[in-house]
C-alpha cells in the first residue's frame, strides 16, 4: 500500500499516546496532524480534512462520541476511535455514532495497522462510487450481486433472499465490525432495528450453511455484545 499521500488527524490529549502514535505512523510514512481538544480537531478537520482519524473518546472539552455525530453530518472520512473505555455499551455507541472501528487501548500497533488498512479501503471503495454489481471475494467465498450467487470453495450454497442480502452485507464490510443496529437497518429497515433475536437466528443460519464447524466460525465472527465482523484476511 502506497501510504505517502495518507494524512491522519490524531485526536487525542495524552501526551504519551500522542508520541507513540505520531512515532509509529510516521514510520509507516502517514503523515500525522496532532489535534490535543476536540476544538483543535475540528479546526482541523473542516480546514484540511485529512484521509482518516484516530479518535480519542475522553477528551478535555468534550466527548469523542458526540464528535463522531458532528463529522458524519458532513463528512464519510473514516473514523477509527482509540478509547480506554472496553465496554461494550461504549464501541456499540461510537460505532453507531458513525465510527467505522473501534480499538480498546492498549493495542498493538500491528492490529492498528490492519484496521487503518480496512477503513482506508472502504473509504475508497465509498469514494469510488456504485460497487453494487461487482463480484466479491472473501476468503473461500465468492459472491455475485447480480445473479444471487454464492460459492462456497467453489461449490454453490442456496441462499433465502434475507440470507443473501446479509451475506451480501457483511461481505462489503468485510473486515468492520458492524451493529446488530446497524445491520438491521441496512438488511431489514429502518423499522426493525430492535430484532436482535431475528438477526441471531440468520447468522445461525449462514454459519450452519459456510462454517466447517459452526460453533467455532471462521469466517462470521462474532464481537461479543457489539455485532458481528467477517473476517477478511487469509494467510
Ligand atoms: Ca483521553
Amino acid at each position: 500500500m502506497n501510504n505517502t499521500a495518507c494524512r491522519i488527524l490524531l485526536v487525542e490529549d495524552e501526551l504519551q499516546m500522542r508520541r507513540f502514535l505520531r512515532t509509529a505512523l510516521t514510520a509507516r510514512t502517514f503523515e500525522v496532524t496532532d489535534a490535543t481538544t476536540l476544538r483543535e480537531a475540528r479546526l482541523y478537520a473542516t480546514a484540511h480534512p485529512p484521509e482518516m482519524i484516530l479518535l480519542d473518546l475522553g477528551m478535555p472539552d468534550g466527548d469523542g462520541i458526540d464528535f463522531t455525530r458532528e463529522l458524519r453530518g458532513w463528512s464519510q472520512m473514516p473514523i477509527i476511535v482509540i478509547s480506554a473505555r472496553g465496554k461494550e455499551d461504549d464501541k456499540v455507541a461510537a460505532l453507531d455514532a458513525g465510527a467505522d472501528d473501534y480499538l480498546t487501548k492498549p493495542f498493538g500497533i500491528n492490529e492498528l495497522m490492519a484496521r487503518i488498512r480496512v477503513a482506508l479501503r472502504h473509504a475508497s471503495l465509498r469514494q469510488n462510487g456504485p460497487i453494487l454489481e461487482t463480484m466479491l471475494e472473501v476468503g473461500p467465498l465468492r459472491l455475485d450481486p447480480v445473479r444471487r450467487e454464492v460459492l462456497l470453495s467453489g461449490r454453490p450454497v442456496t441462499m433465502t433472499p434475507i440470507e443473501f442480502r446479509l451475506l451480501l452485507f457483511l461481505a462489503r464490510n468485510a473486515g468492520r465490525v458492524l451493529t446488530h443496529r446497524h445491520i438491521l437497518k441496512e438488511v431489514w429497515g429502518p423499522n426493525d432495528t430492535h430484532q436482535t433475536h431475528t438477526l441471531r437466528v440468520f447468522m445461525a443460519q449462514l454459519r450452519r450453511k459456510l462454517e466447517p464447524d459452526p460453533a467455532h466460525p471462521q469466517l462470521l465472527m462474532t464481537e461479543m455484545g457489539v455485532g458481528y465482523r467477517m473476517r477478511d484476511s487469509w494467510e
